[in-house]
């Protein structure tokens, strides 16, 4: 693992809302009771406190652009003089809304991923490797090789600094002990100095596990048994809504050797479509999106759609009585909560 100052960027997450709310979001979105937006207070100690830290500062969410103090946060980054060095993780939901200030202030990037591509995965996170993984020495070499923690970002949430951004949603969700203080410097650590954190959450973590990610639109998170039960007592809505699938099984030496092989969990974008180039055969390779989307299509790409109406007309009536269906029979059960 690489020390928290040499990562390339820290984020500073201003909420857990999200207007999506994928299969195996990394930040369990859908688990959560209520979605936090960080105070502009905190914002700020947390900006401060990396005074000092060679890396960029990345504004993310949740959707970011949700915190309903959005743009006094683009302000408070500009007045820093620190505009070169942020960057912002978007949906682009409200992009037509702060377009100008977004601009403006996100000089290192505007990461845009609308999560709509067909063939996008997200590794399920809540497939605790410890309870997959016999091998303990095995275990240990996996999670100190992590892509996540080698390739993306630690992390500041509501409950302090984080070696990692994933270990940063786990705390919060399973209310953990939190993270450490936010003051100047926490951020300048080895990894024998952050081990705390590595040894309570990446064995309750599925990342490091190699594992053939599914896509972001199925309709459940995979669990396994402890975490499910962690679920159950935090009261998570998805885990109460049924809408979560339990992994149990083991896996051997060899066969995680075997997925190793072809395994590019950090190509979580599948190198596909985004949502506005959706053609109607992508919907029907998804599935799990809304029928409206079929309209949608349609409307974008109607010569694309005819043909696909032709070729795969079954398809197509199907898709949409079962999509209809499966929403009436879900806020049937759940009396429109889910
Ligand atoms: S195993 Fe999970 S918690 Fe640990 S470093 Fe990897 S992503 Fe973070």
């Amino acid at each position: 693992m690489k020390p928290i100052y040499d990562a390339w960027l820290i984020q500073i997450e201003i909420t857990n809302a999200c207007n999506i709310g994928c299969a195996n979001c990394t930040r369990l979105v859908g688990h959560h009771r209520k979605p936090y937006f960080m105070d502009l207070d905190f914002i700020e100690k947390a900006i401060d406190s990396l005074e000092g830290f060679k890396g960029g500062i990345g504004i993310m969410g949740g959707e970011p652009t949700l915190h309903p103090q959005f743009e006094e946060i683009c302000k408070l980054i500009q007045r820093k003089g620190l505009t070169h060095k942020a960057g912002l993780w978007t949906s682009g939901y409200k992009w037509n809304e702060y377009k100008k200030i977004i601009k403006e202030t996100f000089k290192l990037g505007v990461y845009f991923n609308d999560h709509s591509d067909p063939r996008q995965r997200h590794k399920p996170i809540l497939v605790a490797i410890s309870e997959v993984v016999k091998d303990k020495k095995l275990m240990w070499k996996l999670i100190d090789n992590c892509w996540v923690q080698e390739t993306w970002s630690p992390s500041i949430n509501p409950k302090g600094g984080f070696f990692c951004e994933v270990a940063a949603a786990l705390d919060l969700t399973f209310n953990g002990p939190g993270g450490y203080p936010i003051e100047p410097g926490w951020w300048n650590k080895t990894p024998e100095e952050f081990r705390d954190q590595v040894e309570r959450y990446c064995p309750m973590c599925g990342a490091a596990l190699p594992f053939t990610c599914p896509s972001n639109k199925e309709a459940y998170d995979y669990v396994l048994p402890k975490n499910y039960q962690r679920l159950l007592k935090i009261k998570s809505p998805k885990a109460l809504c049924r809408r979560v699938k339990i992994f149990d099984r083991k896996m051997s030496k060899k066969e995680i050797l075997r997925v190793m092989k072809n395994w590019k969990p950090y190509e979580y974008l599948g190198g596909g479509k985004r949502k506005k180039d959706l053609t109607l055969e992508d919907v029907l390779i998804i599935k799990q999106i809304p029928p409206l989307r079929i309209l949608e299509a349609i409307i974008r790409n109607p010569i694309e759609a005819i043909s696909t109406s032709v070729k795969y007309p079954k398809d197509v009536l199907n898709y949409t009585v079962y999509g209809i269906k499966k929403k009436i029979k879900r806020l049937i059960s759940f009396g429109g909560k889910c």
